[in-house]
């Protein structure tokens, strides 16, 4: 986690572009290629909430999504197992990339496994014991086994007892080398110790649908969509949603809303656009 703050970000919200004001530069450096518009969930298509489950997906949302798959390829990329992130999101005609891309599922309903996750499973359910055993004494903490994460959510827990939360992770953490401890929100998480993330399940994708046919466009809240924002630094365009000040993203989208009134923006600009 700590790895990841003080690095090359833009910093300063004054360096990022609101999406609005940058959608013609986007359009036209995508011009001539096909556009994939890659959306994180939680945060990004749905406000925060306390829990995992109250995460709804407004009507409105689900729309303009499915709307925008009409004129590009779309995909939600996120931290969630790929089966809750399918029943959560519901969204027809997109594709899903769920543990952070260790998971995939196409939009016939194809499904792939990242070669190797499955030798983790093990750790990750004596993990997630441990886990659940040393924070039975902590109330408010929410512990979510995924297929290939397990993720202590601590919204509910009292503030001054959030460090013990994220302490006992790091101790169990330490017992099993073969994962990694990652942060987002009011989350701690362990990981396959994998060289892998949101970047390069984006990467991945865009490989998969074209290559340099493709120009991506990400849109994230939360510190594991910097590795995606990142990696497509040069390559496409990343668009933090929030107020967070350090970030690798170019532009910035304030909150929900405007993450839905620019999807419906986009889709607009895309249906109008000469082949
Ligand atoms: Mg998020």
């Amino acid at each position: 986690m700590a790895d990841r703050r003080g690095e090359d970000r833009a910093g300063g919200a004054a360096a990022v572009t609101s999406a609005f004001e940058g959608l013609e530069a986007m359009l036209s450096r995508a011009r001539g290629r096909r556009v994939a518009v890659f959306l994180d969930y939680d945060g990004t298509l749905t406000p925060i909430v306390a829990q995992p489950d109250l995460a709804v997906l407004s009507p409105n949302m689900r729309q303009v999504v499915e709307r925008l798959a009409g004129v590009a390829q779309v995909a939600l990329v996120s931290g969630r197992d790929i089966e809750d992130l399918h029943r959560m999101a519901a969204i027809d005609g997109i594709a899903y990339a769920g543990s952070h891309g260790f998971q995939f599922r196409d939009r016939d309903g194809h499904e792939e496994v990242m070669e190797g996750a499955a030798a983790y499973r093990a750790d990750l359910e004596r993990a997630a014991a441990a886990v659940e055993r040393e924070l039975a004494g902590i109330p408010g903490t929410l512990i979510e086994r995924k297929g290939f994460a397990v993720a202590t959510h601590y919204r509910q827990v009292a503030p001054e007892r959030e460090h013990e939360v994220c302490e006992q992770v790091e101790t169990v953490a330490a017992r099993f080398p073969r994962l990694r401890v990652t942060g987002g929100k009011k989350v701690i998480e362990l990981r396959p110790a994998l060289d892998w993330d949101k970047g390069r399940a984006v990467l991945a994708l865009v490989e998969r649908w074209g290559g340099d046919e493709v120009y991506p466009v990400y849109l994230g809240d939360d510190e594991t969509d910097e590795d995606a924002f990142r990696a497509l630094r040069g390559r496409g365009a990343g668009i933090i949603v929030g107020d967070a000040s350090a970030t690798l993203a170019q532009y910035r989208l304030r909150d929900v809303d405007e993450v839905h009134a620019w999807l419906e923006a986009l889709r607009g600009r895309l249906a109008d656009r000469p082949l």
